[in-house]
């Protein structure tokens, strides 16, 4: 099978530095094998989108020289899909109806779930949500940056919500779906998603599908550990400054461009970062001080703690 990675972003915003650091360690961890780079847009939470927003990451990928192999997938093309899984899951009498609203569920001091509709089925009514009733309390696995990780669940704790009570598909499902029909092998995304894996292991292992292979890069954060985000209004990034958005980039992934790379072009820079990639080098944390230096890392140039460019 030839190793096939992607990127997923969200519409909910143009591209910013974080985002632009998860696509440029994918594509470098995937054309570094000569394998496929697939870029599939998430926009399955319209309340949460922003018109225009996924062009204008499209724009900012290509302005970066990271070109992905076939189309664009959009999961809001996809639903058939989704619901098929869904009720594969209902057939196998793993996913229940819930109705607990998040208030209710504060309420009761809930971590997780509780289980409360298993006992006490709700009415089947239009704004009811499906859960996923996990099989097994124990999952591990090994990340390929951020090591082993070992997550136990007691009782409904890890049932998980696979399509909302609004209606709407739930990221869970859609992404674990849309990973096994691409032929997703690698999957590299931001830490912040790395406590989601768990829940998907659990669909792919119900669903019959093949695991793919997890690494979760740093998520950027302050000494407050904040993380940069559209939600924290972290700029878009600039693409008239690529270059050094890029060898910063690289050294942020723990990669030691040679100083002569400082002139590169665009192309000199990504075709570098292919040859020389090396995953075991990324650091599984990273911390920028106020002035924007990395923390408990070597000085580098001055990303702004926002995680614009360099003024
Ligand atoms: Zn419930």
């Amino acid at each position: 099978m030839p190793c096939t990675g992607r990127f997923a972003p969200s519409p909910t915003g143009p591209l910013h530095f974080g985002s632009l650091l998860a696509a440029l360690a994918s594509y470098l961890d995937i054309r570094a094998r000569n394998g496929r780079w697939l870029v599939r847009i998430e926009d399955i939470d319209p309340p949460r989108e922003q018109p225009g927003a996924a062009d204008a990451i499209l724009q900012t990928l290509d302005a970066f020289g990271l070109h992905w192999d076939g189309e664009v997938v959009y999961q809001s093309q996809r639903y058939t899909f989704y619901e098929e899984a869904l009720q594969q899951l209902i057939r196998l009498d793993t996913a229940y109806r819930c109705r607990c609203s998040r208030k209710q569920l504060r309420t009761r001091g809930v971590l997780g779930y509780d289980g409360h509709c298993l006992q006490h089925p709700p009415e089947i009514t239009t704004d009811v949500a499906w859960r996923l009733k996990h099989t097994q309390a124990e999952q591990q696995f090994e990340d390929r940056i951020q090591g082993l990780r070992h997550y136990h669940w007691a009782g409904h704790e890890g049932d998980c919500v696979i399509y909302r009570r609004d209606g709407l598909f739930a990221y869970q499902l859609a992404v674990v779906v849309d990973d096994a029909e691409q032929g997703i092998t690698e999957v590299l995304r931001g830490s912040d998603l790395i406590d989601e894996t768990p829940h998907q292991m659990e669909l792919q292992d119900q669903l019959g599908y093949r695991r793919p292979r997890y690494a979760h890069i740093p998520v950027i954060t302050n000494r407050e550990g904040q993380k940069l985000s559209k939600q924290n209004l972290a700029p878009a990034i600039d693409a008239r400054q690529r270059q050094t958005l890029l060898l910063q980039a690289l050294k942020l992934l723990g990669q030691q461009p040679a100083n002569e790379l400082a002139d590169a072009s665009l192309e000199e820079l990504l075709l570098w970062g292919c040859q020389h990639w090396r995953l075991e080098a990324v650091p599984a944390v990273l911390q920028l001080a106020p002035d924007g230096t990395p923390l408990g890392a070597p000085v580098l140039d001055n990303i702004q703690p926002d995680g614009s460019a360099p003024r």
